[in-house]
């Protein structure tokens, strides 16, 4: 699999530094945001290392379907599904993306405003 030594993200999905996990699959990691941004604030990775979501090629068209089940799983799991929940993800300097390894984060159990900050 795809990894950087340098990667924080390929650290965690190696299981080399600690994370609060809550779903793992063959190809998925998911753990909660150290700095929650809302009740729920999950973050879901790919284990393969993809710097940003503008790196996605054809192939990964299974892998961003799994991204999707799991965000609605969880969503549920968090009994969050009825109330709503957002699905993020930055890209570049304007967007905030301060971890440079593809993830998604799942955000919900408050209101949130439109546009985003
Ligand atoms: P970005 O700003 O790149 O979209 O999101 C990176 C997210 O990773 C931030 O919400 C930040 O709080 C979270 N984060 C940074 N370092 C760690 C860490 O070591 N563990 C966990 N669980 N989250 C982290
Ligand atoms: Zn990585």
């Amino acid at each position: 699999m795809n990894t950087e030594t340098s990667c924080l993200f390929c650290k965690i999905a190696a299981r080399e530094i600690p994370a609060d996990v809550v779903r793992a699959s063959d190809r998925l990691l998911a753990f909660r945001d150290t700095n929650p941004q809302a009740p729920t604030h999950i973050l879901i990775i790919p284990k393969e290392h993809i710097g940003s979501i503008a790196e996605i090629e054809e192939r990964h068209g299974g892998l961003l379907a799994d991204v999707a089940q799991a965000a609605t799983q969880l969503a549920r799991a968090e009994g969050i599904d009825q109330s709503g929940w957002r699905l993020v993800t930055n890209v570049g300097p304007d967007a905030g993306q301060s971890v440079f390894h593809l993830h998604f984060h799942l955000l919900g159990g408050r209101g949130m405003g439109w546009p985003p900050g």
